[in-house]
């Protein structure tokens, strides 16, 4: 600078193409090469417009020195620098470990941390005021009230400081008239007010303070950490995460909150604004496009300061992230099966560790893999036994239906109608969960045996008799439900087989006439009419709810005190290595929405396999005798966490072709060690909206080189033509 000062301003020449690597959002293997235009100052990380054959594309520039493989005729170049800030290189090596990791495009990955253009238009500036300094000719009270708040400087809307001095806006208007006030241009306020870490901090019960205090601590010595809140239904697992948050609000850091199913859960956002004193910024795919956009920028700009997202939220380009939490950590609503096959818990981990902050892992019934990490002491394992101020556990009962059956025709044992009676006299709640949305899932001709198959995919139509149809549960296919067997002609001959949520809600009607029902299933009403349901479930008006997997998430109903579940052994049946997993935990979380004010309550487990040793870990409330014998399980069979496991599904509009080339790809699988292929089979669903799917299951060990196994596959093998797909999938949910 003293240079300049004395011979002038001096920069260096720009090479006249300067050229650099950007990623855009598309299935390509790597960033492409654009030209820099001169003053144009892009940083690895700068969000760019660039053309991208006839259109414009959303990019990031990207590290590394670019070949400068393209010829300086054929070079476009950049055509805007996006005023935000740029994706930081935590986030950069993010992108690039989950696109090798998942063996994606890393354009696909990085498209999931980019917004459309809009997202980066400045908000428009607001009309505000500030006093001048010159005195009004006559000073009412009025008047004197707005002045003596507006006297301090500070810019204020109109209708702001006509609200704060309870005066009309038309006093105002005469201010600002008479030139007592100048207008200004201030930025909009923010989505979301700052959350204040000491709003209104709970004491934490003995057990709740240790665990804080454990998380507290790794977060004031900064760096990496995974630790496991393990702790039944109710223990204040939440609480103790709150604490965690106040400490890294109070270092002035960002926190990202991970749940599942966010969009019902608002009873989520207004227990964080009971305790923050503001809501935080939410994200899941439920809102506007313009508010996506927005919580998105002032993420990046750092006006927000706590997300609460569904998984796609880690991908947010948090401007100083400080903390990441991921509630219900074993909820398969974490996978995302499409374009890019990734599991946010598992990638949380991943982010956490290369931005070197906490991450924390929550849940009643956590994910085999994440006990297994903290029984081993890989993640600080912290337990709440216990549910907060000793509020008693519902009391669990298996229903054995060869015992206790129902009557002709119906689902529901008279052990189950005589606890729903008692609960309705004591104008308590009952919940009955059935995992199956419709009447009934298989409608059949009683004459010719005729089943409703849906047409482009290999599962069967699935009556909603509210709605007349029947539907098909893969696409979406639906026709209204026909009178006569389209096979013999015969009429009024359809019969359904087998319960959905419809058909109990006819039964419980029926034993049950004067009570309240209500069904809750995701297929009866956007996300709006169903948060509205919640709340009515929870203020108590309704009697008897019959739900599916919506009803088992986090939800808080006070009145609740029997949960039913109507089959118990639905999950187990379709012979996946996780199912036990999957039934356990969702079996828990169910009965876990009872008695959670202290009232006594009760489930009761329907099931023809009472001596299934997920059903005794269930009514025996031990959990750890269910993780410990799953665990030797998995370790005999050498599966996840302690083997690996990549699926790869080819599908193509006909059969040929699929099964054609997931052979060929089998035969271009190199000779590894430890590493197997199965199949390919026909997939769990052979055929979804007509397209025909087979799969290579692949399985190694812990230590075996998945990706580079199935890199080499892919690059060997046959490129995909025609209709041909390979969707891969690394650690599938089903195996
Ligand atoms: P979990 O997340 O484990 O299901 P919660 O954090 O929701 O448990 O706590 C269960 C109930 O107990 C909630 O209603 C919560 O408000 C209450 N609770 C938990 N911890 C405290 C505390 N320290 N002070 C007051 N209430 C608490
Ligand atoms: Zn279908």
């Amino acid at each position: 600078s003293e240079l300049s000062d004395l011979f002038g301003p001096l920069s260096k020449a720009e090479p006249a193409t300067r050229t650099v690597p950007v990623l855009v959002p598309m299935p390509a293997p790597g960033p492409y090469s654009y030209g820099v235009p001169a003053g144009m100052a892009v940083v690895p990380g700068s969000i760019v417009q660039v053309p991208l054959g006839p259109r414009k594309v959303i990019g990031v520039v990207w590290d590394g020195e670019d070949g400068g493989k393209v010829e300086a005729s054929k070079l476009r170049p950049i055509e805007k620098l996006f005023d935000c800030p740029p994706l930081d290189e935590a986030m950069r090596r993010f992108i690039d470990w989950v696109a090798a990791y998942t063996l994606s495009p890393p354009g696909l990955v990085a498209r999931m941390a980019l917004r459309t253009p809009a997202a980066f238009d400045p908000e428009p500036m607001i009309e505000g005021l500030r006093v001048s300094g010159h005195e009004p000719d006559k000073l009412t009270p009025a008047r004197q009230k707005v002045l003596a708040l507006a006297g301090d400087g500070l810019s204020w809307t109109k209708s702001g400081l006509a609200h704060a001095a309870g005066v009309s806006s038309s006093v105002i208007d005469g201010l600002v008239k008479q030139g007592v006030f100048e207008t200004v241009f201030l930025p909009p306020p923010p989505l979301v007010a700052k959350p204040d870490p000491d709003y209104a901090a709970h004491r934490l019960a003995g057990p709740q303070e240790d665990a804080a205090e454990v998380i507290v601590d790794d977060i004031k010595a900064g760096g990496f950490s995974v630790s496991l809140i393990d702790g039944v239904t109710g223990s204040g697992k939440t609480e103790v995460y709150f604490e965690a948050i106040a400490e890294t609000l109070k270092q002035g850091r960002q926190v990202l909150i991970l749940l599942p199913e966010i969009a019902l859960t608002t009873a989520f956002l207004e227990r964080f604004q009971d305790r923050f004193g503001a809501k935080p910024g939410e994200w899941h795919s439920d809102l506007a496009t313009r508010t996506r956009e927005k919580v998105w920028r002032q993420t990046a700009t750092g006006d927000i300061r706590v997300v609460a997202g569904a998984r796609s939220a880690l991908f947010l380009p948090f401007e100083d992230l400080g903390l990441i939490i991921v509630d219900e950590e074993h909820d398969p609503a974490f996978k995302q099966e499409d374009r890019v096959f990734y599991n946010a818990r598992d990638m949380a981990v991943v982010r956490a560790h290369i931005a070197k902050i906490p991450v924390v892992l929550v849940s009643a019934t956590p994910s085999v893999e994440s006990q297994v990490n903290s029984y081993s002491g890989r993640y600080k394992r912290i337990h709440l036994p216990t549910r907060f101020a000793d509020a008693a556990m519902p009391d669990l009962h298996l229903i054995d239906m060869r015992r206790h059956p129902p009557e002709k025709g119906g689902f529901l044992s008279p052990l189950m109608l005589r606890a729903m009676a008692k609960t309705l006299e004591k104008k308590e709640q009952s919940l009955l969960f059935l995992n199956r949305r419709g009447y009934a899932p298989l409608t059949l001709c009683r004459v010719c045996g005729h089943r409703f198959q849906c047409p482009q995919c290999s599962s069967w139509l699935v009556e909603h008799r509210f709605r007349g149809q029947i539907q098909c549960h893969q696409c979406g296919y639906n026709e209204p439900t026909p009178q006569a067997c389209p096979e013999c002609g015969t009429l009024d001959h359809l019969v359904a087989c087998g319960p959905g949520v419809e058909r109990i809600a006819e039964e419980v009607e029926k034993h049950f006439p004067e009570a309240r029902t209500l069904v809750l299933s995701s297929d009866m009403g956007g996300v709006k009419r169903l948060r509205l349901e919640l709340e009515a479930i929870a203020k108590g008006e309704a009697d008897i709810i019959i739900g599916t997997q919506l009803v088992a998430k986090g939800h808080n109903f006070p009145l609740m005190t029997l949960v039913g579940i109507v089959d118990a052994d639905i999950g187990l049946a379709n012979g996946d290595p996780r199912a036990a997993e999957r039934t356990f935990q969702l079996l828990s979380q169910v009965t876990g929405r009872a008695g959670r004010t202290g009232l006594k309550s009760h489930g009761l487990l329907q099931t023809y396999q009472p001596q299934h040793p997920v059903m005794m870990a269930i009514v025996s409330g031990d959990a750890s005798a269910f993780y410990e014998r799953e665990i030797t399980e998995r370790e005999r069979a050498v599966l996840p966490p302690y083997g690996r496991l990549v699926s790869m599904i080819v599908s193509a509009d006909n059969r040929i072709d699929a099964e054609t080339h997931a052979r060929q790809l089998r035969m271009a699988a190199p000779s590894v060690t430890g590493i197997a292929i199965l199949g390919p089979a026909e997939a769990p669903l052979a055929l979804i909206r007509g397209r025909h799917r087979f799969r290579l299951l692949i399985h190694g060990r812990k230590t075996s080189d998945m990706q580079a196994f199935v890199r080499t596959m892919l690059e060997r093998g046959p490129k995909p033509v025609r209709s041909i797909q390979v969707q891969v999938d690394v650690d599938p949910q089903s195996f």
